[in-house]
């Protein structure tokens, strides 16, 4: 089959299987190319494992740390007639290399919010990986959950917690800046959103974990937060999404001080750089904001994507002597979006950017290339003329 990129708005509705098998291959040699990271993980469950923030989490202590992955996601597998999603691809390609280290690559499709899911999880580092994790990663991003208990389907909503709130925005399809209004969600919407998004179902899994006698004594967990600029906080910090990354950090100290009672482990909430996934290209206002940020950074020097990011916070942050927490202790690797420098150059442009402007102000050109590489396109050496297999699959999956 030829596949071609077919976008919707902001999601691109097909996936080229050797563009993510590209896209994971550049990933694995960035981190192969880095100093091992000295006393590493060596069991990892990353929630949240096949594309964006949590495909690195897995990459980096796969390649950095010689570490057995466990990988959890909700993709589609494709078929003769149809590609699947990329995450699927992107597993794929990555069981196949970490096999053929030596690893033990796993996975399990479906529901994470479930308690199947768990309990498939459980069995299989149980039976295949010796028992336990010393590392569990919650990378989740979702825009629902079925409550395990009641089966109550919640959503969540990217709204403020205050009043409309007016700003400019990027047509991502049409590359023209215009205005958006958000609207003020209800208490009720605040609620689901926190249901969705907050700490409730990284507590279930490390509940269960320690149930089981799975996690390994001085465990390790961890769980991805933003923050940014003021501008942006009126739909994320202060809005919905950010009501329920508050709630992940009751949920961390909650965790932690299990942890630390039990094991000797600990949790963290990393904050993490703003960059295009498909989760935040989502978000009203950030594709804009995150267009200028990647111009900002790229002219001096300091631009990341998920998997420099994820080696940072592993190498200099997780398995160093010093975490670098912050007033609050949280992990930060947004550090460098957040460099006083790169913000004032990013508020001075967000005043003046207009469609006037706006390819010498932003960097639209990177933030749609990134897009596309989501989804497996643009990438070097992949002929995109030629044949490629829509029902390529991960191999612990076939
Ligand atoms: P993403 O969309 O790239 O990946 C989401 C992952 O969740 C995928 O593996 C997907 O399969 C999985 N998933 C979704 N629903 C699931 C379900 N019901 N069961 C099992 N798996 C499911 O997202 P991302 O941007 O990498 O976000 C991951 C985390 O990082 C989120 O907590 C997000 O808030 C945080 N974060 C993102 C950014 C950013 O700019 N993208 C910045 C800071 C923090």
């Amino acid at each position: 089959m030829i596949v071609s990129p077919k976008i919707r708005g902001f999601i691109c509705t097909t996936s080229h299987p050797d563009g993510c098998a590209a896209n994971v291959q550049e990933q694995i040699n960035f981190v192969k190319a880095q100093p091992k990271i000295e006393n590493g993980p060596k069991n990892v469950l990353v929630i949240g494992a096949s594309a964006g923030y949590g495909l690195a989490s897995r990459i980096v202590p796969a390649f950095g740390s010689g570490a057995n992955t466990l990988g959890i996601f909700f993709e589609k597998p494709g078929s003769e007639k149809r590609p699947g999603s990329a995450g699927w691809y992107n597993t794929a390609a990555f069981e196949k290399a970490a096999t053929a280290d030596g690893l033990v690559a796993k996975s399990l499709n479906g529901d994470a919010f479930s308690h199947e899911l768990k309990q498939q999880a459980l069995d299989i580092i149980k039976n295949e990986m010796g028992g336990k994790v010393d590392l569990v990663v919650y990378s989740l991003a979702s825009p629902r959950r079925t409550d395990p208990d009641t089966g109550e389907v919640f959503k969540s909503v990217l709204k403020t917690t205050g009043g409309d709130y007016t700003n400019k925005t990027l047509n991502t399809d049409k590359g023209e800046i215009t205005e958006v209004t958000i609207g003020a969600a209800s208490q009720e919407e605040i609620d689901d959103t926190v249901k969705v998004m907050g700490g409730a179902d990284w507590e279930l899994w490390i509940n269960a974990l320690a149930d089981a006698g799975a996690l390994a004594d001085g465990v390790k967990t961890v769980a991805y937060s933003y923050i940014g600029p003021e501008l942006t906080w009126p739909i994320y910090t202060d809005g919905t999404i950010g009501m329920a990354k508050k709630d992940c950090e009751r949920a961390c100290s909650a965790i932690n001080a299990k942890l630390a009672e039990t094991l000797g482990g600990a949790a963290y909430v990393s904050v993490n750089k703003a960059l295009v996934t498909q989760a935040s290209s989502a978000i009203p206002v950030v594709p804009l904001y995150i267009s200028i940020l990647y111009k900002e950074m790229k002219a001096k020097g300091i631009h990341e994507g998920c998997i420099e990011q994820i080696q940072r916070l592993m190498a200099d942050r997780l398995y160093s002597e010093d975490l670098q927490l912050d007033d609050t202790g949280r992990i930060r690797v947004d550090d460098w979006e957040m460099r006083d420098d790169i913000q004032a150059s990013i508020a001075e442009s967000w005043q003046n950017i207009s469609n006037d402007n706006f390819n010498q102000l932003a960097d639209f050109e990177g933030y749609q290339a990134d897009f596309l590489k989501l989804f497996g396109f643009g990438l070097d050496g992949v002929d995109y003329t030629a044949d490629t297999d829509p029902t390529t699959a991960p191999a612990s999956l076939s």
